[in-house]
């Protein structure tokens, strides 16, 4: 084959040109000179089978060398090496074949060279992604130790904080009731105790925030499964915030949607937390003279419940990092300044909380807000989706119902009538 040989003849020259022009030291140059021999008499058998598979191999080896640190500067080092091996065999066979030679050798080696970069080119960034996706694996599980760190770091300060917390909240109720008679002395010191016990109360409730964070972290928030009904845990929160709807006149109004009376098996103190956050942030982030109010529907196994109301609204971007803990602080002045002033921010736990008890439940939360405008207040609305059950997912108390009805709990309902039936058969005789 003519243009083996043309190749032959210039092999040696080709190689030592761009040794001369890549490689800087003797020792170095006589290595890479080896290497380039071994690269040519591939070339040479790509040529003879018409296959540039041949390169392969060597092509791999050539990009698995490149060093930790050009891969990080993501230096795409044998682009260059292969351009300078076609520019010397330029010049090599223009000095050393005629003209039509040259050419023809040249035109045999181009769409193998053309293969070369193409093939090197892929590997490298082949390498490349999995070089970043070891990165990025190496990231997120740094985030990950962060994040259980994060998570250990609050239960073990709540649990150092509750301990004091309890000493003094004590020591300061005994005060309170063992109290000297001098009406005066009485008087001042009992604003003060009055002032302490109030702050007791507030770094409670972070310390228990924190807990239950930790414990929905942890997967260890656990369900007292009894009989529940929305309208009894809004009439319960209601009266609590009454005298704060008042001082603010808000308009608060508890719709009787579809459900409301229904009753569902869950946790009626933790669901009672969930809707207390709702509702009392909606009283925080609703301006005075605003409203509020609760609504919902009855869904296919679902009782959904919302919570409108007037305020500031929300911005689409952070919707769903509400729901995180930490995940939207806000304006960090503002943190624990009052769990119903309005804009009184807590320190961001609550939606995550009440998010916790909802998913605990099996239940789902969201919120839709055309934005945040504290002029305009656009409003939020609260979605609580939460399944409807006819009996408790915990056995025991299953058990229990059934000692008390006779009948499981999923026959509650037809238990209350036959209960009235037979109260109705058993005191038939007082009508004759
Ligand atoms: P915080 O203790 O700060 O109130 P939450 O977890 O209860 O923490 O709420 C997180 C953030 O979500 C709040 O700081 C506030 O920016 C926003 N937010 C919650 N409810 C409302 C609402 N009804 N209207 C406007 N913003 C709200």
């Amino acid at each position: 084959m003519r243009v083996v040989d043309l190749l032959d003849q210039v092999r040696d020259l080709w190689a030592e040109r761009v040794a001369r022009r890549l490689a800087r030291g003797e020792s170095v140059r006589e290595s890479f000179q080896d290497e380039l021999r071994r690269y040519l008499d591939l070339l040479r058998h790509a040529i003879v089978s018409g296959d540039p598979a041949w390169l392969n191999e060597i092509l791999d080896e050539w990009t698995a060398a490149q060093t930790q640190s050009e891969r990080e500067r993501r230096e795409a080092s044998l682009a260059p090496i292969l351009g300078h091996i076609l520019l010397s065999l330029n010049t090599v066979a223009r000095e050393n074949l005629n003209h039509e030679d040259a050419l023809e050798l040249i035109g045999a080696v181009l769409p193998i060279h053309t293969h070369a970069v193409h093939y090197s080119s892929q590997k490298e960034t082949e390498i490349y992604v999995q070089h970043i996706a070891g990165e990025l694996e190496q990231a997120r599980s740094t985030l990950e130790r962060l994040d259980t760190s994060k998570s250990d770091f609050i239960s073990v300060a709540a649990h150092e904080l509750r301990t004091p917390l309890t000493l003094i909240e004590g020591y300061s109720s005994m005060l309170l009731d063992n109290f000297p008679t001098d009406d005066q002395a009485r008087e001042r010191v009992e604003i003060m105790l009055k002032g302490i016990d109030n702050g007791i109360r507030r770094l409670r409730e972070i310390i228990d925030d924190m807990i239950d964070v930790s414990l929905i972290d942890n997967d260890m928030l656990k369900l007292n499964y009894q009989p529940v009904w929305f309208n009894q845990l809004l009439g319960i929160v209601r009266q609590e915030i009454d005298g704060i709807i008042t001082e603010r006149s808000l308009n608060f109004i508890i719709e009787k949607f579809p459900g409301h009376d229904e009753m569902t098996f869950g946790d009626p103190e933790r669901l009672y937390q969930a809707i207390w956050n709702i509702l009392t942030n909606a009283v925080k982030y609703t301006p005075n003279e605003g409203t509020i109010t609760v609504s919902g529907r009855r869904l296919p196994g679902f009782i959904e419940m919302t919570v409108t109301d007037t305020g500031i609204g929300i911005d689409p971007d952070v919707q769903i990092n509400i729901f995180e803990k930490f995940g939207h602080l806000g304006d960090v002045s503002l943190h624990s300044s009052g769990k119903t002033k309005f804009k009184g921010g807590g320190p961001g736990l609550g939606l995550p909380i009440t998010k916790g008890i909802i998913e605990a439940h099996g239940g789902t939360i969201w919120v839709e807000s055309e934005g945040y405008d504290e002029t305009t207040c656009p409003g939020s609305t609260f979605h609580i989706l939460l399944p409807v059950r006819k009996e408790s997912p915990d056995n025991k108390v299953n058990k229990l119902f059934e000692s008390i009805s006779g009948e499981g709990p999923a026959g509650i309902e037809q238990t209350y009538e036959e209960v009235k039936e037979s109260i109705a058969k058993e005191t038939s005789w007082l009508k004759k």
